[in-house]
């Protein structure tokens, strides 16, 4: 039997996806109506693995985590595949990031994918997809990467709905810190000269960060919230809390702006006679490390499809970044993070969520799970291709 070309094998994967479209979009609709939070997707994982199961994936359900799972499908000793699912929501406001579309391009991709191998047996893969909880805080993925879910993968895929379509989404290395002042109560108006008042405190960190803002690189990012701030006007505050971020487009340079941003943080204190206390909130996240071969392979059969990259210098929103527990994978294995576009709304709002959920996400994300399943299989049939990609991911840092 002669092996078919890469082309009919395409034909075979993106047959696959078409037909079970119905499926897929019935997948990404339940999640869309159920929102959950990092951790709590347990509707979601129910529907994932139930698909998986009925797709005849070898399904470890709550594995290594409540809410994740890894479905596989081919032999334990060929090329291994991740593709990520992503599913949790935000607060208020549903699946304002549409990670169930992540969860059915990422399933679309794995769907084509089996089809392909299961036709080709002598292809030597096995495809894996990684169902991750808590994405939108929580790391899911940064955990699973210290569970050693990722070790034996050869490369890891993912793609996001955003407002246009870029095989590269800026991603900034993120950490997520929480500050809390203690100072002195006192009344207000009878003796406030025996207080020491960390709203004083918060509010001079706040401002001696918005100053750092000025000569912080263009490309980092703070922002912090004041969650606690006293209880009454007559009572000046023995206690303030602030919430902050602190982004940049390394880890080197997060590091070095959070140093600084220590710097803010005790001065207020020392200013104002409080305490603080500084704690991590969440597991810092790492920028996307870029796998040049895997975008380039991403970009031609995006393109194939009819994706039209635009040039990203010319749209308004060039600047927007945002951080991904996708960059810790991708320091990790290579990894490629594309974006594809859903409308012309901005993740984390209501319209993003109605959007989500519309007739009219399923071609881009579909699109957007075929592509994936191009890239694995051209990187599967290729004498050299995977050989360059690991090169490759071992020669940048
Ligand atoms: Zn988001
Ligand atoms: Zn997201």
């Amino acid at each position: 039997m002669s092996v078919p070309s890469l082309s009919q094998l395409i034909e075979i994967g993106k047959q696959a996806i078409d037909k079970c479209s119905d499926a897929l979009n019935e997948v990404s609709q339940q999640i869309w109506n159920e929102p959950e939070l990092a951790f709590e997707e347990k509707n979601a994982h129910f529907v994932l693995t139930s698909f998986f199961e009925s797709q005849g994936f070898q399904v470890s359900k709550q594995t290594p985590l409540e809410t994740s799972f890894i479905a596989k499908y081919g032999p334990d000793d060929g090329v291994k595949v991740g593709v990520m699912c992503e599913y949790d929501a935000l607060p208020g406001i549903g699946h304002a990031c549409g990670h169930n579309l992540i969860a059915e391009a990422g399933a679309a991709a794995a769907i084509g994918l089996k089809a392909i191998l299961e036709a080709n047996p002598s292809i030597k893969a096995q495809v894996v997809a990684f169902g991750t909880p808590a994405e939108e805080g929580g790391g899911g993925k940064i955990d699973m990467i210290e569970k050693g879910c990722f070790d034996d993968m050869d490369f890891c895929m993912m793609s996001h709905p955003t407002p246009f379509d870029s095989v590269i989404f800026q991603c900034l290395a993120t950490c997520q810190l929480k500050v809390v002042y203690h100072g002195k109560e006192a009344h207000a108006a009878a003796c406030p000269w025996v207080a020491k008042n960390a709203l004083d405190a918060a509010v001079q960190c706040y401002n001696n960060a918005s100053m750092l803002r000025q000569q912080m690189l263009p490309s980092c990012r703070i922002h912090g919230v004041i969650l606690d701030g006293g209880v009454k006007p007559n009572i000046i505050p023995q206690r303030s809390e602030l919430h902050w971020y602190i982004r940049g487009p390394k880890a080197s340079i997060r590091d070095e702006l959070k140093e600084r941003f220590l710097g803010c943080v005790h001065g207020a204190a020392s200013a104002t006679g409080c305490t603080v206390e500084v704690d991590v909130l969440d597991k810092p996240y790492s920028d996307i490390k870029e796998a040049p071969t895997l975008n380039s392979l991403y970009k031609k059969h995006a393109e194939s499809l009819g994706v039209v990259f635009p040039d990203l210098e010319k749209l308004p929103i060039k600047d927007m970044a945002a951080s991904t527990d996708m960059g810790n994978v991708s320091y990790v294995k290579p990894s490629i993070h594309p974006i594809f576009r859903i409308g012309d709304v901005m993740n984390h709002t209501l319209e993003f969520t109605k959007a989500a959920g519309l007739p009219e996400a399923q071609g881009p994300t579909l699109k957007s799970g075929k592509a994936m399943m191009m890239v694995a299989i051209e990187v599967l049939t290729s004498d050299t291709l995977l050989k360059k990609i690991k090169e490759e991911f071992l020669s940048t840092s």
